[in-house]
């Protein structure tokens, strides 16, 4: 008896301690420092062109905010989406990222075991298919950046044009590069990217752009810290309807309404450069607060796609 009741002391007491221990680490990086923001150029927006937007959801899953968010609750569900979006245009439809691809299985065996829980998921449909149902034809693929769960549907559109930056690019070929971001078996044999260079016209905070249809709609910008080369993308249908797609720069957009980073053992994971994304993070906050009307997107923020329209495979 007197054993059962150590065994059982000895296991209340580890349970504990990690408990402790993953609400203690929550803290770290809940609040990133001001710093002033230096550029400010605000676009004229023309909207000659008719354009939309679609967001397919490939795949979801469920988790805690306190596992995304640093600062965030351990008792709040947060739902993630791993999305593909579609900017209709007449130029030439694009898509940011894809989501996971029909390849998706194969690649998620890639990651270490023990790494599994924090990326969990669970698949909806490919891109591609979702694309053909409705007759969709894509020019060209924008990349946000090149981890595992951005990348992996290039495969599914064959010679398609793909654009990343070089920065990202040439770390994705690197021994650094790895599982859990990066699975190079994903784009390693592909001849479709496009490496873009951005022109030192200032756009909106940053200091540096690149207007895909010169025409103010589709606007790359360089985001610095979770990645060597992330891009953000300003997507603008109107003057009044503006979106700001930022990558994983954090996961949610609490992230940029908090100024926090994300839960400190998924930012060791992922996060490549921590004191420049916690200087991007707060960039984008401060923008934020100045432009309440453009509409701030995390790729995985299943909330935060709220209202845009989204296409399945099968009725919902
Ligand atoms: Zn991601």
């Amino acid at each position: 008896m007197k054993k059962f009741l150590k065994i059982f002391l000895s296991v209340i007491i580890i349970i504990m301690l990690i408990i402790f221990c993953i609400i203690s680490l929550n803290g770290i990086g809940k609040e990133i420092p001001n710093e002033k923001i230096i550029h400010h150029t605000e676009p004229e927006i023309k909207t000659n062109h008719k354009i939309s937007l679609n967001v397919i959801e490939t795949a979801f899953g469920r988790t805690l905010e306190g596992f995304v968010r640093a600062g965030g609750s351990f008792f709040k569900e947060k739902l993630i989406s791993h999305n593909a979006v579609v900017i209709k245009h007449p130029k030439g439809n694009i898509m940011i990222d894809g989501g996971l691809g029909m390849r998706e299985g194969q690649d998620f065996k890639q990651i270490p075991f023990y790494l599994k829980p924090f990326f969990y998921y669970k698949f909806k449909q490919p891109a591609k298919d979702v694309l053909d149902k409705y007759n969709i034809k894509i020019n060209k693929i924008i990349l946000t950046h090149m981890h595992w769960d951005h990348v992996g549907s290039i495969r599914d559109f064959e010679s398609m044009e793909v654009i990343t930056r070089k920065e990202e690019f040439e770390f994705a070929k690197t021994e650094k590069a790895e599982p859990p971001a990066y699975i190079k078996s994903q784009y390693l044999d592909s001849e479709n990217f496009t490496l873009i260079e951005f022109s030192n016209i200032p756009y909106e905070i940053f200091s540096k752009s690149f207007d895909i249809y010169n025409d103010g709609s589709i606007v790359l910008v360089p985001l610095e810290g979770h990645s060597p080369g992330s891009i953000g993308i300003f997507v603008n249908i109107s003057q009044k309807e503006r979106y700001f797609f930022i990558g994983d720069i954090t996961w949610m957009l609490e992230g940029i309404i908090y100024s926090s980073h994300k839960y400190y053992i998924s930012s060791l994971l992922v996060d490549f450069n921590k004191e420049n994304l916690g200087k991007e993070i707060n960039r984008i906050h401060q923008f934020a607060k100045l432009h309440p009307e453009i509409r701030i997107i995390p790729s995985h923020d299943f909330v935060a796609y709220w209202g845009i329209e989204r296409l399945n495979l099968f009725d919902q």
